[in-house]
């Protein structure tokens, strides 16, 4: 039961560009310990430079279809042309460990894994405009041009469902809003709902230091 563990289980969306990736990279290199990022799988190519079980654990179609019948993953969508699936069981276990595991899926999978936990927290990454997103996206040089038409045009598509995210971040300042993705998780340890066993502990010890011996009386 992933909801009644210490860790938050957080989502990051964001349109393909926004800088997902670059802030996940920052966000658990300054803080190693706290945060778990899950690895997903996928049937798209490898990027040059990224390498199997790393960035993603690359399988073909067939084993994809396997991973979904063995109830291997927690969600998985469809993505321009490509399965993307969460592995069960590295999100269990670092929940598990009490780290604050990051899924960076996209909104299909997102809408998924907030009906199966309702405690998720989810974030949605934005560019600071739509030009800068362009720019972003071909400046990385990782796709054909008619891959990054087809992202943007998922980003039209994406747009409609913010709505349903908890909080909106702009990475225009990668520094800043890698303390700000931070902070709103570090917040939402505080929130009273998830602190549900500490609170009831408090009241357990006061109701005891009030039927003790009072003060001054000797026992
Ligand atoms: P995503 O994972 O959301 O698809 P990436 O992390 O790959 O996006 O970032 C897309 C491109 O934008 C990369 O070339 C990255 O270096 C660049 N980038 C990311 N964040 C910023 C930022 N705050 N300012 C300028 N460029 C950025
Ligand atoms: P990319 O091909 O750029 O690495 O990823 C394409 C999209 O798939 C991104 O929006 C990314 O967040 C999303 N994605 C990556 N892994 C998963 C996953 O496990 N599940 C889902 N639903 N989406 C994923």
């Amino acid at each position: 039961m992933i909801q009644k563990h210490k860790g938050i289980l957080t989502v990051v969306s964001g349109f393909s560009g926004a800088g997902k990736g670059t802030i996940m990279k920052k966000l658990l290199a300054d803080h190693p310990d706290r945060y778990a990022l899950s690895v997903s799988a996928t049937t798209r190519r490898p990027r040059e430079g990224e390498t199997d079980g790393v960035e993603y654990f690359f399988r073909s179609r067939e084993e994809f279809e396997r991973m979904i019948a063995d109830e291997a993953l927690i969600e998985y969508a469809e993505y321009v042309g490509n399965y993307y699936g969460t592995p069960r069981r590295y999100v269990a276990e670092q929940l598990d460990a009490g780290r604050d595991v990051i899924l960076e899926i996209e909104i299909q999978g997102a809408l998924k894994i907030k009906r199966r936990f309702p405690d998720a927290l989810l974030l949605f990454v934005m560019p600071p405009d739509a030009k800068e997103l362009k720019h972003r996206l071909s400046g990385r040089g990782t796709e054909p041009v008619d891959v990054i038409a087809s992202r943007l045009e998922r980003a039209v598509k994406e747009a409609e469902g913010i709505g349903e995210y908890d909080y909106l971040v702009i990475n225009d300042v990668l520094e800043e809003c890698v303390e700000e993705v931070h902070s709103i998780i570090k917040n939402e340890h505080r929130r009273v709902t998830r602190n549900a066993e500490r609170i009831r502990a408090m009241q357990e010890d006061l109701a005891s230091l009030n039927s003790g011996p009072q003060r001054g009386e000797q026992s």
